[in-house]
């Protein structure tokens, strides 16, 4: 048995159940833990605290998984615990299209394991030592819970190199994905006329679509009957769908990558959704100047651009950025009309965020009213005693 012993005064956040202990928080460690090794963590005064899993690479270097000193963290432990997640997802379960996340890594009490369904595939993520060592255990809940198609493993994110794993991808268990229509949650309760689209688990960006922002589409949607929208940083078209959907008379879809803005034609085609739209390849930051020069006025701009801030270095340079778009979005849109704005990075909170747009309103010289607060959608649940899960924060604002 392998024992971690944490400094004192570093007891209170693992006894509040925060799923995270550090490197610098660790006093001692006695035995000789593989990766992803179970561990008993003790504070000084030689009380268990809680049970998790080592990485022997990463700053983080235990990830906490049970506070009940009678519960093992075995086999049975993780197909309960991935039974319980997907056991509160349930009503998204019932339309056999519906792509949602069913596994959301801590906020479901399983650090490191993420797990998507698309229809009758599943798509995984394993991003910790613990999870990539269980990657069998897991694939054998998944088929013994969910009974799905094909498994197909996504494990190409960044992080896997902090807990020093390969980047891989590629088939698991079962039929390969093909590429196929899938109703995001948005489309709960309208099944009828819910939107469709298409997603490639194995090429498309993080699992296929961006399910975070599932819920949200339709939100800014709701703004944009009889509007010139403008959707940057577009990926597949999520919301310029749903704008058109709900009557947006013209659309502008600006990505840097092609493939993205095929898809989303595709997209608008799989919908029978016949709105003019223009497809924009290139830097949204310079589309956005050069429309700004061309004096380009928009009734809607949504900015959705990719994580800026990886780690708290980044953040000056992040906050820069997002202001930049801010301020020439600001610029294109006419009186009355609507900024739909996100950072999907974790390290830049909502607050840092609502300065970042303010700052750029000021300099715009705009009256800017916050109409809605917009965060990642329910299958993305963020765990009280784990805050850091809530990434993805968004406005809705109206522009005067
Ligand atoms: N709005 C989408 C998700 C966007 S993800 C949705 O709701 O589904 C971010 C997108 O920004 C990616 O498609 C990526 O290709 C694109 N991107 C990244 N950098 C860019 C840049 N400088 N200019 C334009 N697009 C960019």
């Amino acid at each position: 048995m392998v024992t971690v012993t944490v400094h004192s005064g570093r007891e209170r956040p693992i006894i509040q159940r925060h799923p995270w202990v550090f490197s610098g928080a660790i006093a001692a460690v006695r035995g000789n833990p593989a990766p992803g090794e179970v561990v008993e963590v003790y504070s000084q005064d030689g009380s268990w605290l809680a049970r998790g899993f080592w990485s022997s690479s990463s700053q983080l270097r235990v990830r906490l998984a049970t506070w009940d000193a009678t519960q093992p963290l075995d086999e049975t432990w993780l197909r309960d615990t991935i039974a319980r997640a997907v056991s509160g997802r349930e009503r998204w379960l019932i339309d056999p299209a519906i792509a949602c996340r069913l596994v959301f890594s801590e906020s479901d009490g399983l650090p490191g394991l993420i797990v998507d369904r698309y229809g009758c595939y599943l798509v995984i993520q394993l991003l910790t030592q613990a999870m990539a060592v269980r990657a069998e255990q897991v694939v054998a809940a998944l088929i013994d819970l969910l009974a799905p198609r094909g498994i197909y493993e996504r494990s190409d994110a960044d992080v896997r190199e902090k807990e020093d794993l390969p980047i891989v991808a590629g088939l698991r268990w079962g039929e390969q994905p093909p590429r196929m229509p899938v109703r995001p949650i948005s489309a709960l309760g309208q099944m009828a006329t819910g939107l469709r689209m298409f997603a490639d688990v194995t090429t498309g960006q993080k699992t296929g679509i961006y399910l975070d922002q599932a819920i949200n589409h339709a939100r800014v949607g709701a703004y944009c009957n009889g509007a010139e929208v403008l959707d940057c940083f577009s990926y597949a078209g999520g919301f310029a769908l749903a704008a058109a959907r709900a009557g947006a008379c013209r659309l502008t879809l600006v990505d840097a990558s092609a493939d993205a803005l095929a898809l989303a034609g595709e997209n608008l085609r799989l919908n029978k959704l016949t709105t003019s739209a223009e497809f924009v390849v290139g830097d949204a930051f310079h589309i956005l100047r050069q429309y700004r020069n061309e004096q380009r006025q928009f009734d809607v701009v949504i900015l959705d651009p990719p994580k800026f801030a990886y780690q708290q270095t980044h953040l000056q340079r992040a906050t820069r950025g997002y202001k930049d778009i801010n301020l020439q979005a600001l610029h294109l849109i006419r009186p009355g009309g609507i900024l739909a704005t996100f950072s999907c990075s974790g390290l830049v909170s909502a607050d840092l965020f609502q300065k970042v747009v303010f700052g750029a309103a000021v300099d715009a010289g705009r009256d800017v009213q916050i109409l809605e607060r917009l965060t990642q959608a329910p299958d993305h649940p963020v765990l009280l005693s784990f805050p850091e899960a809530e990434y993805l924060k968004g406005f809705i604002c109206r522009v005067w």
